[in-house]
């Protein structure tokens, strides 16, 4: 499936609901998130709906996942070349509440681990 009717985060990639964006490409967005858990915390999506990091691997062209990658270390070294973090939550287990793949990159502070 390439976009999702219901799903908040296709919206936002067509631009139907409004975000606060960073930067684009043909096949991502990256936004800031509304909830911020650091002073710079930003969500990289794909164009391409799919659930979670799973289900986008288990449906993607060998250089879709590197890509999203890379435009997510691009974005959290120009935040901060000290450090950044890259978080997927896959799962209600794992905290994930939108269903639509997003690798949050949050940088600008001391990070700790582990991870609550
Ligand atoms: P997760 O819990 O990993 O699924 O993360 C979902 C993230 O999306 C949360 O950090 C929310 O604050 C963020 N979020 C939800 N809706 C929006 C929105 N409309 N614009 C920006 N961020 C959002």
């Amino acid at each position: 499936m390439t976009r999702d009717e219901n799903c908040i985060f296709c919206k936002i990639f067509s631009g139907e609901v409004k975000s606060d964006e960073v930067t684009r490409t043909d096949d991502a967005l990256v936004f800031r998130d509304l909830n911020p858990q650091a002073p710079t915390h930003v969500l990289v999506i794909p164009k391409r709906h799919a659930a979670n990091l799973g289900d986008f691997v288990a449906s993607a062209e060998p250089h879709e996942v590197g890509d999203l990658f890379a435009l997510a270390s691009r974005t959290g070294r120009a935040a901060s070349p000290d450090g950044y973090r890259i978080v997927v939550n896959e799962g209600h287990e794992a905290g994930q509440t939108v269903f639509h793949l997003h690798l949050h990159v949050l940088a600008g502070r001391r990070m700790h681990w582990p991870p609550g």
